[in-house]
């Protein structure tokens, strides 16, 4: 190892980068802390119907709705409040509304069965939820599933009409009697959670992720350093442009698209549904020059026939993460694109809020996703935790102040994803370089990865158990050409009983978001496991893949 290298003597893996200042604030007092500098700018605006707010509106409208949550819904300091939302620019101002309010945000997927809804509603113990009036039946059966009842509150976009008895966001937040007042009683710090996403980790069912507001601003502050920095100042003459494709509820979007860019003074542009030739044009008639986005969406910017060099005009940095992506299809959109841009990979995890390292100005690395951020140190340990040096491949370790305090309620996995002396394991392989960049080589976890989404395998293979012909299942992940990945079900059947693998297939996918169904189904006699019971995933993937 050299003298003034990243690695230390002891095999760690320092930042290069300086050392981040982290603010003593609540996200909510961060966010809009510069907030007098762009009052009239836009902060977030619809790409299908142009519907948006202004900085001063959105800060007035996530306060009036804070109030009204602590007055009409009781809502309490710490408290969790579900979202489950699809990308509207209203989306900013909810999450803003309930960290107002001395809440916390447990964000949910919006493509969400009523099944998959309970489960997060139950075990974050949210005392209300904010949604879309066409959403308002999957989570009343949820509710129903769930044996709760918490108020649901609607975002209307539209003249679609609203349930009964669902209380609107839109009153709530344009209500000018309101009385502010109360919000004086809130009592946050910066140590305190404010945003419980879920995530399997890596192994078994999604739990509670415990990001502190300390968390979120620590990652915003390592993104902000001028080495890694994506984003230009806002001034009197500029502002980024950034559109809102990844999905808010997702960590990568919720802290890099929504706090980090309201928290810079960037026009947030929201897709809330995807569709590949509006999300194009999208980035062409809002003139986007950051984009933040997951391997297909690089593939799809790269090879469809309506990306042209005219979509990408405007674009000037992009920045990819979530899942691996193969460099053919990052050199075929830079050829799409064809003038200069600055394309770099982060890695992450919805525990480390997410950003851990990404690559730095101009880096032409594009299979490599950089160094860690600052105030990061990284370890490359083998299967006995003993720390690796440079080109040597093995699982990686993170200690940094964007390291999530914990698993909710679960001391268990956090016993396993912490080591006695407080590193985070990720439960991905990777290698470092001399300089400390890090490749990430594959995942030693269970967790599958479909377009960037995460389909814990632990979920499927409970599913597939309630069958009432099976007696055993196990799920792994098999390379797919444009999700990135695809879960593959091994099943053993009860003696005697008889099913096919269509009615498996339906079985499980009506009852989970359409990116974790399985329809790739192979029955077999046993299914391989340690003495203690675990499954030998390896095993299968070698045997059947
Ligand atoms: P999530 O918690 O949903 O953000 O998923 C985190 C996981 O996504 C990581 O543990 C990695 O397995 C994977 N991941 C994130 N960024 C990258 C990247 N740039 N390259 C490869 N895998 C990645």
């Amino acid at each position: 190892i050299r003298e003034n290298s990243v690695w230390t003597q002891d095999r760690v893996i320092k930042s290069p980068f300086k050392d981040v200042e982290i603010p003593n604030l609540t996200l909510y007092d961060y966010v809009w802390q510069n907030l007098d500098r762009w009052p009239e700018r836009t902060a977030s605006v619809c790409a299908e119907t142009g519907r948006g707010y202004t900085y001063e509106q959105a800060f007035k409208l996530s306060n009036r709705f804070a109030a009204n949550l602590r007055t009409k819904f009781k809502i309490c300091d710490g408290d969790s409040v579900a979202v489950m939302l699809p990308n509207i620019p209203d989306y900013p101002l909810v999450a803003l509304g309930i960290l107002a309010a001395g809440g916390v945000i447990t964000s949910i997927n919006p493509n969400y069965t009523a099944h998959e809804v309970q489960r997060q509603l139950k075990m974050s113990e949210a005392k209300a939820i904010v949604t879309l009036p066409e959403t308002v039946p999957v989570i009343r059966e949820s509710l129903n599933i769930a044996k709760i009842n918490i108020p649901i509150i609607a975002v209307k976009r539209n003249d679609n009409p609203v349930p009964e008895g669902i209380a609107l966001f839109n009153e709530l937040s344009e209500d000018i009697h309101t009385d502010n007042s109360v919000l004086k009683q809130v009592r946050r710090q910066t140590n305190d959670i404010c945003f419980l996403p879920y995530s399997s980790g890596t192994t078994g069912l999604p739990k509670g992720v415990e990001l502190s507001h300390r968390n979120i601003i620590a990652n915003c502050e390592q993104i902000n350093d001028p080495i890694v920095a994506m984003h230009n100042e806002t001034t009197s003459t500029h502002q980024d442009s950034v559109m809102g494709v990844l999905p808010f509820f997702h960590i990568y979007a919720a802290t890099v698209l929504m706090f980090h860019k309201f928290s810079i003074g960037a026009k947030l542009v929201a897709l809330p549904k995807f569709q590949p030739e509006t999300f194009l044009k999208t980035i062409e008639k809002h003139k986007t020059n950051i984009l933040m986005v997951a391997p297909p969406l690089i593939l799809l910017m790269g090879s469809h026939s309506a990306a042209t060099e005219k979509t990408f005009e405007h674009v000037k940095s992009v920045c990819n993460g979530a899942a691996p992506l193969a460099a053919s299809d990052v050199e075929r959109f830079l050829q799409t694109a064809k003038h200069e841009i600055d394309f770099r990979q982060g890695y992450g995890l919805t525990e480390t809020s997410p950003t851990v390292t990404i690559g730095p100005k101009g880096s032409k690395q594009h299979a490599t996703t950089g160094p860690p951020v600052g105030s990061t140190e990284l370890r490359i340990v083998d299967i006995n935790l003993k720390n690796l040096g440079p080109n040597e491949t093995g699982e990686i370790l993170v200690r940094g102040p964007q390291v999530m305090r914990g698993y909710r309620d679960n001391p268990q996995a956090n016993k396993e994803a912490f080591t006695e002396d407080g590193w985070f394991r990720t439960g991905d392989l990777a290698v470092a370089d001399e300089n400390g960049i890090i490749t990430i080589a594959d995942r030693l976890k269970e967790l599958i990865k479909v377009k960037g989404f995460q389909v814990p395998p632990a979920e499927l293979e409970s599913l597939l158990r309630e069958h009432p012909s099976v007696n055993d299942a196990a799920v792994i992940g098999v390379p797919h050409q444009s999700k990135g990945e695809a879960p593959k079900a091994f099943v053993v059947l009860k003696d005697g009983h008889k099913c096919t693998e269509r009615q498996l297939s339906e079985f499980v996918n009506s009852k989970v978001a359409t990116y974790k169904h399985v329809d790739d189904i192979t029955f077999v006699d046993s299914i391989p496991k340690s003495a203690a019971g675990k499954i030998l995933r390896r095993v299968l993937k070698d045997q059947y893949c």
